[in-house]
Order: structure tokens, then C-alpha cells, then sequence
């Protein structure tokens, strides 16, 4: 059944053209992008792969400044620079889209990563609404203000671009802790609903990349846990075994987000999770 369709495809295709031949070391050659929360973990391994993947310029956007200027130094000063921006202000959101777009050219993927949980464990019952409201301005504004930004970047110089916010497998499902950041990450999937549906006419994508559990000092301040620990632990609970999530593997789902390879995927959730939540 298989080589029937296949030598059906074959014959009716009359357009080879039309398949796209992309250089599978260079995924990204020529892109300008910009990665929030690029200072440390997922973003951190974004940035560099997207640099290995041939894109001219990664703007991390971060307010880790003494390590967001690290990442940029370590990734090369000619492919990567380090702008301070704090998500949840909507005016360094645009200052830095800005800022890149007049540096660079153009803006072609945003990788809206940013992300923070509650210091404490946030159960409904005992909801402290202080940590509530910031957790809600980064996670939820701060995510919006990038996808407007970025998506008003590109719908002017007609760029087709592609914005990955990042959400997370609870975004999805519940939780039996952390009820804010459950929300925010339900929240972030149903902006990037929203906003696929509307930025579509103007050929730019959003979608989401959800990750189970991988350490980072995000994971490791919220489990207070070394990260060897958390690895152990939630390896234990992921159904597909003799692999460990890290973060390069969170990196490679965004890749394929960011790049040509996944060019008719939009208003998709990505989940990376070894088939936890399935
Ligand atoms: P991380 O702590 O290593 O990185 C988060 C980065 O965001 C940090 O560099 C931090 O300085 C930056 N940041 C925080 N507040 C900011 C603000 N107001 N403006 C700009 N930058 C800000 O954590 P991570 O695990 O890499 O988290 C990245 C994203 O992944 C977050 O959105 C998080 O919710 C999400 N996520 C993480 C996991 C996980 O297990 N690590 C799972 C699902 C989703």
C-alpha cells in the first residue's frame, strides 16, 4: 500500500520544484532571531543551536545581564549580542525588536521563552496573589507583548516569519501544585491559538514547544532539588526510557518550529515529553 502511494505521488507530481531542498546542517542560514530568557537553560541551548544552524544574528533578551552577555561572548560577538529587556515591561519588549530590526534588518523568529514560577507551591488553597500577579505579568503579558512585537515587525517589512512561545506539558493538563503557573502556561497555549489564527493572512506562524521536566535553576528552584535529582526523579515517571530529557533536546523541537522544515505547522503545540501526557 505503501509504494502504491508513493509511486502516485511520484506520477502526479509534475512540480519537483515545489519541494523544498533544505540544507539539513543549515537550518537557520541567514535568519536574525530573538530569544527571551536566551541567558539560561532552554533559551541558553536555543541560542546556541540556532548560531550552529547558520542564522546571522540571535539577540538574547534577558535580565540576567552578567550571564546573557556571557552567552553572547561564548556564542561569537559577530553572530550574537545581549540586549536587557524584562518581558513583563511592554516597552523593552519593543525596544528590542526594535533595536534588532535596526541592527540587523529584520526580525525572522521569535523565540518567546521567558518564563518564572512562584516561590512558593501555589495550591488553590493557600494562593498567594502577590506572586500571582508577577508570574502572570511574565508568563502570560510578557509572552503577548512578544508575539505583538515580533508579529508587528514582520507584518511591516512582510516577513513570513515564525514565533515559538514556550508553554509546558502543564499547559495542557493539571497539576497538583503551582495553580498559577498551571494558568499561565494554559494561557500561553491559548494565545498561540489565537494569534496563529489571526497572523496566518500575513504568513507568519506562532506555535508552542511544551517540555516535561528538564533541569535547570528554573526546575531546580522550583523542586529544590540538585538537577541530578530531578533528572532521576522524573525519569522514573517518562514512559520512554534510556533517554533523559535535557535541555538540547527542548531545543531541537524549537529548531524545527523556527525553521522551513515545519513550514505548514502552525497554532501547534509541540510537546517534548516522552510520552507523558499521552
Ligand atoms: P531558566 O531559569 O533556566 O531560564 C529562564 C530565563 O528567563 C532566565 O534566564 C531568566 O533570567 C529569564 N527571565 C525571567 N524573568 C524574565 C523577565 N521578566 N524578562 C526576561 N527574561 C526573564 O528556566 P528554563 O527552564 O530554561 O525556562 C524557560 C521556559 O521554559 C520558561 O518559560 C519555563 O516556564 C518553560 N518550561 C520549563 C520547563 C522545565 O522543566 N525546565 C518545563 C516546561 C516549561
Amino acid at each position: 500500500k505503501f509504494l502504491t502511494s508513493q509511486r502516485q505521488y511520484k506520477m502526479t507530481d509534475t512540480s519537483p520544484t515545489t519541494i523544498p531542498t533544505l540544507d539539513s546542517t543549515r537550518k537557520l542560514q541567514g535568519k536574525v532571531a530573538i530569544i527571551t530568557g536566551g541567558a539560561s537553560g532552554i533559551g541558553e541551548a536555543t541560542a546556541h543551536l540556532f548560531a550552529n544552524q547558520g542564522a546571522r544574528a540571535v539577540v538574547v533578551a534577558d535580565i540576567q545581564d552578567d550571564k546573557g552577555r556571557r552567552v553572547a561572548e561564548a556564542i561569537g560577538a559577530n553572530r550574537c549580542s545581549y540586549v536587557h529587556c524584562d518581558v513583563s515591561d511592554e516597552n523593552q519588549v519593543q525596544a528590542t525588536v526594535d533595536w534588532t530590526v535596526k541592527t540587523y534588518g529584520q526580525l525572522d523568529i521569535m523565540f518567546s521563552n521567558a518564563g518564572i514560577v512562584s516561590s512558593s507551591d501555589q495550591v488553590i488553597l493557600d494562593l498567594d496573589f502577590s506572586q500571582f500577579d508577577r508570574l502572570f505579568a511574565i508568563n502570560v503579558r510578557g509572552m503577548a507583548a512578544c508575539v505583538k512585537h515580533a508579529a508587528l515587525a514582520m507584518v511591516e517589512r512582510h516577513v513570513r516569519g515564525s514565533i515559538i512561545c514556550t508553554a509546558s506539558v502543564v499547559g495542557s493538563r493539571g497539576s497538583k501544585r503551582r495553580t498559577d503557573y498551571t494558568m499561565s502556561k494554559h494561557a500561553v497555549v491559548g494565545l498561540v491559538r489565537a494569534a496563529s489564527r489571526q497572523l496566518g493572512e500575513h504568513g507568519i506562524r506562532v506555535n508552542s514547544v511544551s517540555p516535561y521536566v528538564v533541569a535547570t535553576p528554573l526546575t531546580q528552584e522550583a523542586h529544590k532539588k540538585e538537577a541530578e535529582e530531578i533528572e532521576k526523579f522524573f525519569e522514573a515517571l517518562t514512559p520512554l526510557k534510556g533517554i533523559v530529557l535535557r535541555v538540547n533536546h527542548v531545543a531541537d523541537a524549537v529548531l524545527f518550529l523556527a525553521s522551513d522544515e515545519s513550514a505548514f505547522v502552525s497554532g501547534h503545540d509541540l510537546v517534548v515529553d516522552g510520552g507523558f501526557i499521552s
